[in-house]
């Protein structure tokens, strides 16, 4: 049975006697999916068929051929396994309230399932459907491990709050998933095969960012490149991570934010690894578990997640006493764009990201703070920051990315460090302080020998 803490009504609508749907969104994978189990399971109980149905809704300003190719070749992954159990799946394109609705009346659903994303659009399409319907809609945290709103009732303030949360309460939800069985209801209709190229050919998506070549969409490979971390870089993660000339992170980010992998997998599998050193279990699960946590945590809680009055008082005095101070370079979004600064690093580090669609997470915090030590004021360095993100990084429109930004430009869940110029109170990062942590020749020689940002 999936524990009922994971699930949340959406609206107080009566369950019908139809099939059920699992409206997927943000969990893209089959295996280990709570809000696909909880589907499954009130459609046993039913004695109905379970479908599942995938929208796209493009919103223009992030929609591009990178992130859309990544997320269309997985579905078509998921598409393929829930074929093997008859559970039929859907693509529908448009506004969610009109085709999802239009979807539930037609074949006369009787619940719907969706899974859960604190993110402002994620919550304005799970009110307008669960508002039209006249079913229950029920969302089940299929993305964290300890589903968001129990693991903390309030927005907390540091990662130092947060932990002793998470270590209470974590054995209690890193349980091992049972296996979805087969449909044993059969559906009405046969859902059209998925047609990838087709709907990128067709979709209105940005066509200047393309797919990258370095990274293979799904959870196949999703899987492949756990085993590859479990195996060669786990033991070393605590030394080598912060080094962004080695390649010693896991690479996992683009997969757990399409949900094409589960966390709550790779946080059993990397405890099981006891080859590995306590040390380097510890950081990586400090990463996976309470910082990808603590994001949820705060864009579920903080309404105001990506601007200046999201911070805490203490960042925004500082940033209100220091809105004048004269900054020495200043960029547009364009010069940005283009990697047109005066700092070889920075430029590397933004090569990186177009390029690979994924920059090294140590470049990521130097690269924000830059953003705001060169562009006229701290909401524009914010608004600029999560544009480049958002847009290049697989990885990105994830609250990882917001809280990210917020940490760097604005100190959330930061302290307040000396005063100074621009930064006020807001931990500042330089050159210097890069060059004493890697090789920084090497990087930039790596990334800059084929920058492709000019035009
Ligand atoms: P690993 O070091 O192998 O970590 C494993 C997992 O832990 C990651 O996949 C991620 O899910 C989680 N994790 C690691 N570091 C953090 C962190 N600081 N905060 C929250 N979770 C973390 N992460 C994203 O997933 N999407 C983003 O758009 C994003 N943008 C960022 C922007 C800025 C300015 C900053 C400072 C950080 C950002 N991060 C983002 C967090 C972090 O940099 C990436 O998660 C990490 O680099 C992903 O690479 P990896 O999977 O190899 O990481």
């Amino acid at each position: 049975m999936v524990d009922e803490r994971r699930v949340r009504s959406l609206n107080d609508r009566p369950v019908g006697i139809g099939p059920v749907v699992y409206w997927m969104q943000r969990d893209q994978r089959v295996n280990d999916n709570w809000a696909l189990l909880y589907a499954k399971e009130q459609a046993e109980m039913r004695k109905v068929p379970l479908v599942v149905l995938f929208n796209l809704e493009i919103i223009s300003h992030r929609a591009n051929l990178r992130q859309y190719d990544f997320m269309l070749r997985g579905l078509a992954e998921v598409s393929l396994s829930l074929e093997k159990l008859s559970i039929p799946f859907f693509l529908l394109e448009g506004v969610c309230a009109e085709s999802v609705t239009a979807f539930v009346k037609k074949y006369k659903i009787g619940e719907v399932v969706t899974d859960f994303s604190p993110l402002h659009y994620a919550r304005l399409r799970r009110v307008s459907v669960s508002q039209t319907l006249p079913v229950r809609v029920t969302e089940v945290d299929a993305h964290n491990i300890i589903p968001c709103w129990m693991a903390s009732d309030k927005e907390e303030f540091a990662a130092y709050t947060f932990r002793p949360k998470v270590h209470r309460t974590l054995s209690t939800y890193l349980t091992e998933f049972p296996t979805l069985k087969a449909n044993r209801f059969t559906f009405e209709a046969i859902p059209k095969a998925v047609d990838i190229d087709f709907l990128l050919k067709k979709l209105p998506l940005d066509r200047t960012i393309l797919p990258v070549t370095n990274i293979t969409p799904g959870t196949k490979s999703a899987e492949k490149c756990l085993k590859s971390f479990l195996k060669e870089r786990l033991e070393t993660y605590h030394i080598d991570r912060n080094d962004p000339t080695k390649n010693g992170v896991s690479g996992l980010s683009p997969y757990l934010h399409f949900g094409q992998l589960s966390a709550q997998r790779v946080a059993i599998e990397v405890s099981k690894v006891k080859i590995a050193p306590k040390e380097a279990r510890e950081a990586y699960l400090e990463e996976l578990v309470v910082r990808r946590e603590l994001a949820d945590n705060y864009c579920f809680y903080n309404k105001a997640y990506d601007t200046v009055a999201g911070a805490h008082a203490w960042a925004q005095k500082s940033i209100s006493e220091h809105v004048r101070d004269e900054r020495e370079y200043l960029y547009s979004k364009e010069d940005l764009e283009q990697g047109r600064t005066h700092d070889d690093l920075w430029n590397a580090m933004q090569q990186q990201m177009v390029q690979d669609g994924k920059m090294h997470g140590w470049c990521r915090m130097y690269w924000a703070k830059k953003i705001l030590e060169w562009t006229p004021n701290t909401q524009t360095a914010i608004d600029i920051a999560l544009y480049l993100n958002d847009a290049y990084e697989l990885d990105g429109n994830d609250p990882n990315g917001v809280t990210g930004v917020m940490w760097s430009i604005c100190g959330v869940h930061d302290r307040a460090w000396g005063n100074r110029a621009v930064f006020g109170k807001i931990r500042y990062m330089n050159y210097a302080g890069a060059k004493r942590k890697f090789d920084i020749k090497s990087y930039i020689e790596r990334y800059n020998a084929k920058n492709t940002l000019f035009k």
